[in-house]
Parts: C-alpha cells; sequence; structure tokens
C-alpha cells in the first residue's frame, strides 16, 4: 500500500517550484492534495490535473498567504473537500532580494506576512483537524541558519523565525503525536532563484555539490517527513542545501 494512502495533505503555494513538485510527490505517495495558490490559477489547474492523470486526486484553491480570512478559508475548504487533514507544508513564501537599508518597509511587511504571518495562521487553523500521526512541515531555507551573502536580510530572518517557530511548536503538540519539522532548502532552481544569471554564481560556489539542486530533490525530503517513518523526528531542521551551510 502507499505510505500516504487515505491521508490528505495541504501544500501552500502548489501551483510552481517547489510546493507544486511537493504536491506531485505526495499525491504520488497516495495522499489527496489540496494546494493554494496567490495568482496563478492555470498554473494551479495544470498541477491539480497532472495529479489526478496520474490517478491521484486533489484541489487548488486560491488563497493568498498573507490574507488572514483566505488562508483560514483555504485551510476549512481543504478538509472539507476531503474530510480529513493530515499533512501541512507550509511552502508559500517570498523574497526581496536587495540590500535591507533600500528595502521599503512595505515591501519587508509583504514578505514578514507571507512567510511568517501566513505561516502561523495556516498552523493554527490546521491544527483544529490534525489528529495523531499528523505532520506539520515547513520550508524554511538554509539562509534561516547562516547567510553566505549580503541581499537577503529580511528573507533569512522570516525563515529564522519559521526556523524557531517550527522548534516551539513540536513541544506544544508532540503529546498529540504531531510531528513538526522544518525543511530547509539551499538553491534550488525555481523561478524564485533561477539557476542561470548573476544571483546564481555565488550561490552554486556556496554549495560543496557545485550546482543547484531540483524541486524534486526537496519533494523527496519533504515525502520522508511526511511519511510514517519519520515517526521520531519533530523539531528539526532538516537541509538540503548541496552542503551550503556545512
Ligand atoms: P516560486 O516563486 O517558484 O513559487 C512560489 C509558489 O508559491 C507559487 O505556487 C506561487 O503561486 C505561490 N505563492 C507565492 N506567493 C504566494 C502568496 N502570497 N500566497 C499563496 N501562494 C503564494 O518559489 P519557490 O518554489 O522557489 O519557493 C517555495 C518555498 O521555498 C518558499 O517558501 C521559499 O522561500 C523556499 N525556498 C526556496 C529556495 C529556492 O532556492 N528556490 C531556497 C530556500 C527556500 P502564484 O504563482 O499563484 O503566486
Amino acid at each position: 500500500m502507499s505510505k500516504l494512502a487515505k491521508k490528505v495533505a495541504l501544500v501552500t503555494g502548489g501551483s510552481r517550484g517547489i510546493g507544486a513538485a511537493i504536491a506531485k510527490r505526495l499525491a504520488a505517495d497516495g495522499a489527496s492534495v489540496a494546494i493554494t495558490y496567490a495568482k496563478d490559477a492555470d498554473a494551479a489547474s495544470a498541477v491539480v490535473k497532472a495529479i489526478e492523470q496520474s490517478g491521484g486526486k486533489a484541489v487548488a484553491i486560491q488563497a493568498d498567504s498573507a490574507d488572514t480570512k483566505a488562508v483560514q478559508a483555504a485551510v476549512e475548504k481543504a478538509f472539507t473537500t476531503f474530510g480529513r487533514l493530515d499533512v501541512l507544508v507550509n511552502n508559500a513564501g517570498t523574497a526581496i532580494p536587495k540590500p535591507f537599508e533600500e528595502t521599503p518597509i512595505d515591501e519587508m511587511d509583504r514578505v514578514i506576512d507571507i512567510n511568517v504571518r501566513g505561516v502561523l495562521v495556516a498552523t493554527q487553523t490546521a491544527l483544529k483537524h490534525i489528529g495523531e500521526g499528523g505532520r506539520i512541515i515547513m520550508i524554511g531555507s538554509c539562509v534561516g541558519e547562516r547567510v553566505v551573502a549580503p541581499g537577503l536580510v529580511a528573507y533569512s530572518a522570516t525563515k529564522g523565525a519559521v526556523k524557531m517557530f517550527a522548534q516551539g511548536l513540536s513541544r506544544e503538540v508532540g503529546s498529540r503525536g504531531i510531528t513538526v519539522n522544518n525543511v530547509q532548502p539551499g538553491p534550488i532552481d525555481t523561478d524564485l532563484n533561477p539557476a542561470a544569471g548573476d544571483w546564481a554564481v555565488p550561490q552554486k560556489a556556496a554549495t560543496g555539490l557545485g550546482r543547484y539542486g531540483t524541486v524534486e530533490e526537496v519533494a523527496a525530503l519533504v515525502s520522508f517527513v511526511a511519511g510514517p517513518e519519520s515517526s521520531y523526528i519533530t523539531g528539526a531542521n532538516l537541509t538540503v542545501d548541496g552542503g551550503t551551510n556545512a
């Protein structure tokens, strides 16, 4: 039997990039999957279609992670659509690569609202439904622990916050058999961080493996953390960064 058979997962920001790969992987593992997206309805439908064509179940829900009510409604819709909720992957996130002193406050607010506030709201709402064996998974970043280049000050602060959120929450929900972990990717080739271009050069050089990672390499770790074999892992920061933070 597939390891996530009968389970339901919600992946925020699941229409493109790392989130889309996670949604497809969890569906391949047997889960029914809800994804949220902010703007790109066509991309979200394409992910749903791909999952359905492979024999899985999926639904796409428009919900900007910065909008509290939309996030709460999305979690409830995932729960009512599939009748349960077992795995929450807090993936939606954004970055403003810019020197800190040149970053407008409204841009910082946006990063904080999506990367931190949205994660807290989604998690609090999901915990009303997630029970024994449940999994809360953050997509943090290797820069939440160590910052190897300038230009990501506000972003790395949000990912550091997500790290401590996961650690703190693991102490509150462990007695209910729910684990909370933080998956920290390094440079992964997506629209947010393309492997081609000037910005990619120092990031690639900072890895031990000398290359960008793929979205599937992150999804493989999330699949393990979402599954039954990770039952004794909680409050952990699991880095998938090609050796960036080594
Ligand atoms: P992409 O920009 O490629 O994809 C982002 C996804 O999130 C899209 O599905 C997008 O949907 C959705 N999204 C964006 N903003 C919002 C929002 N406000 N509300 C809901 N959904 C939203 O990003 P990545 O795949 O690269 O990043 C995913 C996560 O991984 C982020 O948390 C990021 O910080 C983290 N990460 C990425 C790394 C990398 O190198 N790529 C490295 C370390 C961490 P839509 O198009 O509809 O807006």
